[in-house]
């Protein structure tokens, strides 16, 4: 099972590096590309049989934003919204980063403009196109109130994930 792209542009909306996790079982792998921006994500399996890859089965979900969590001493990966999330969810995701000191991002996905926006936090990790990307994203929305909390958070320690 070949490792070399572990990026994929996303299906949604072009942000390049779309995260991709692999598994591989005897003749067959699995891999599910994330968006870290919008949330769009892909799952496939792959059938390596005949030595090409044949992929077997795919499924692509619609991105309604993405969001990661870190707690104060732990890890956490990247996660999708398949659909909008609820307030009382985004309540939750955002009490745990602004009062309970845990670190991370929430972005959502806009169907009027199609495009994600961050609405909480910072993308803090060595991944600095996702900041760029989401940052850009927030230049042009003149209606997003965040932009002055989220350059404030980009001062505060990064974690590098
Ligand atoms: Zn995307």
């Amino acid at each position: 099972m070949p490792l070399r792209d572990m990026y994929e542009p996303c299906g949604q909306c072009g942000f390049i590096y779309a995260r991709v996790d692999t598994e591989g079982w005897g003749k067959n792998s699995a891999r599910r590309i994330m968006c870290p921006v919008c949330g769009w994500t892909a799952y496939e399996e792959i059938n390596w049989e005949s030595g090409e890859p044949v992929v077997l089965k795919r499924n692509v979900s619609k991105g309604y934003g993405a969001f990661r969590l870190l707690p104060p001493s732990g890890y956490c990966g990247y996660n999708a919204f398949h659909e909008h999330p609820s307030i009382e969810v985004l309540n939750t995701l955002i009490e745990l980063l602004s009062v309970k000191g845990w670190k991370g991002y929430i972005s959502l996905w806009n169907d009027d403009t199609q495009k994600a926006t961050l609405v909480h936090g910072s993308p803090l990790s060595k991944f600095n196109l996702l900041k760029q990307k989401l940052s850009e994203e927030l230049n042009n929305d003149p209606h997003c109130n965040d932009r002055a909390n989220y350059e404030g958070n980009q001062n505060k320690a990064v974690f590098d994930g």
